[in-house]
């Protein structure tokens, strides 16, 4: 049992208006709705408090001292894996929208919190929470911009549902966490993806803009293990663009200030993690955090294909040179960066260990953002593991 109603309410904050946590907010949509009341505590970019959630929604907090959970947060079990028959049109394979619509259509939730895209705009966020299996699938494939997932949070006080399910990012899910015992359910279960590098629907305009030769005809992207951008156009061909090449001078202010001060990237507080980072080219990459999540995963086990994660190389030189290059806004010619990215992926890390680059990259980057900008929320707001994972490296100042 979550429950411990009645809670308390406040006037919704109006679109367009100034936000508790001014520039840091991620709209993750907990203002839009009378929780409004316990924003201080509960948004991710004023309170961070993911040692303290961590216990409430998995009994234990990471181990520190255990380099997996270090990095990938608390867990039963990690793996890679990939649906035996793909869900034309998801991100990956469609595992999300898999377990979403077993976890529905077997009765175990009534509905399901998730974001599908509006009419006219394929990548502007439109939350629902779905109570059919089309509705859940109206929401595969990732809108590439902050969505503000909990504005929905009211409807469900207001439709008596009982048993969620919802799918979120990081700071979607680190502020459900801390209202979840005023929503009156009696279960919550928690899908979570990582997430990194959002913006706004204007920013990802200026990124496609910028990156992709056919903005207009891109229904996908996603940075991928191979070190390439890879945009999916409507005619369904594939543009890669390597990571090295991208024009890092334009695209510093791209990404969402939230994000840029974010160190959640895998979704500590998730009862199960879908993200494909830590596993090989192709398949998704699975953490099991608690019972829940285990319960999530076994709704389809017999429609994935499963293997044990790996890992290959070392990260942590690549991570040191990218520091002052990214720092500095260096962008390679497209030749070189093309060659970069053909050396890289055949000497490159692998598996976990691409993973931890990714996390090691973003977390410095991230420290240094948060010291230069927000200096006084720095001891508070950076959690312990990223200070141990970013005390690895030498950073300018
Ligand atoms: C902005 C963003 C950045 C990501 N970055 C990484 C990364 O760096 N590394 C990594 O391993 N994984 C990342 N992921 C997760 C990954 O891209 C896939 O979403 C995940 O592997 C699930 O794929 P799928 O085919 O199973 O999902 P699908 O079955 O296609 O379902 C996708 C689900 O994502 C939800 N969703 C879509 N957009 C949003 C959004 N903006 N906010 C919240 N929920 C959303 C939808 O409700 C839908 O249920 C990111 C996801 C997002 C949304």
């Amino acid at each position: 049992m979550t429950s411990t109603l009645p809670h308390k309410k406040a006037k919704a904050l109006k679109p367009g208006s100034p936000r508790p946590a001014k520039e840091l907010c991620s709209e993750c949509g907990l203002c839009d709705t009378y929780y409004v009341h316990y924003v201080k505590e509960a948004c991710a970019f004023l309170n961070q408090q993911i040692k303290e959630l961590e216990e409430q929604s998995h009994s234990r907090s990471r181990n520190l001292d255990d380099s997996d959970e270090l990095y990938f947060g608390v867990q039963q079990e990690m793996m890679a894996a990939r649906k035996k028959e793909p869900i034309p049109g998801a991100q990956w394979t469609g595992i999300v929208s898999s377990i979403a619509i077993e976890m529905l259509e077997n009765g175990i939730v009534e509905g399901v919190v998730c974001v599908q895209n509006t009419e006219s705009d394929r990548f502007q966020p439109m939350p629902v929470i779905a109570r059919t299996a089309e509705e859940i699938l109206a929401a595969r494939v990732n809108k590439p911009t902050l969505s503000p997932n909990l504005s929905v949070l009211e409807q469900i006080e207001q439709s008596g549902m009982k048993r969620l399910l919802v799918i979120g990012v990081g700071c979607q899910i680190q502020a459900l966490r801390a209202v979840e015992k005023q929503l009156g359910l009696e279960k919550l279960y928690v899908l979570g993806t990582p997430c990194v590098d959002n913006v706004t629907r204007a920013g990802l305009q200026k990124f496609l803009e910028t990156t992709s030769k056919s903005p207009e005809t891109v229904v996908h992207y996603e940075f991928m293990q191979d070190f390439r951008v890879h945009f999916k156009h409507e005619d369904g061909s594939i543009e890669m663009v390597p990571f090295f090449g991208l024009k890092t001078n334009k695209l510093k202010d791209v990404f969402a200030p939230s994000c840029m001060s974010c160190f959640d990237y895998v979704n500590s507080l998730s009862d199960i993690v879908v993200g494909y980072m830590g596993a090989p080219f192709g398949w998704q990459w699975i953490v099991v955090r608690n019972e829940r999540g285990k319960e999530m995963l076994d709704m389809v086990k017999d429609q994935i294909d499963t293997q044990p994660v790996m890992s290959q190389g070392n990260r942590q030189a690549a991570v040191q040179q990218s520091i002052p290059a990214y720092d500095k806004g260096v962008t390679l010619p497209m030749w070189a960066a093309k060659l970069m990215g053909v050396v890289i992926e055949k000497i490159g890390p692998k598996g976990l260990e691409y993973a931890r680059f990714s996390i090691d990259s973003h977390f410095t980057r991230n420290y240094l953002y948060t010291k230069r900008n927000h200096p006084e929320k720095l001891e508070q707001h950076v959690p312990e593991f990223a200070k141990r994972i970013v005390e690895q490296y030498e950073l300018p100042d």
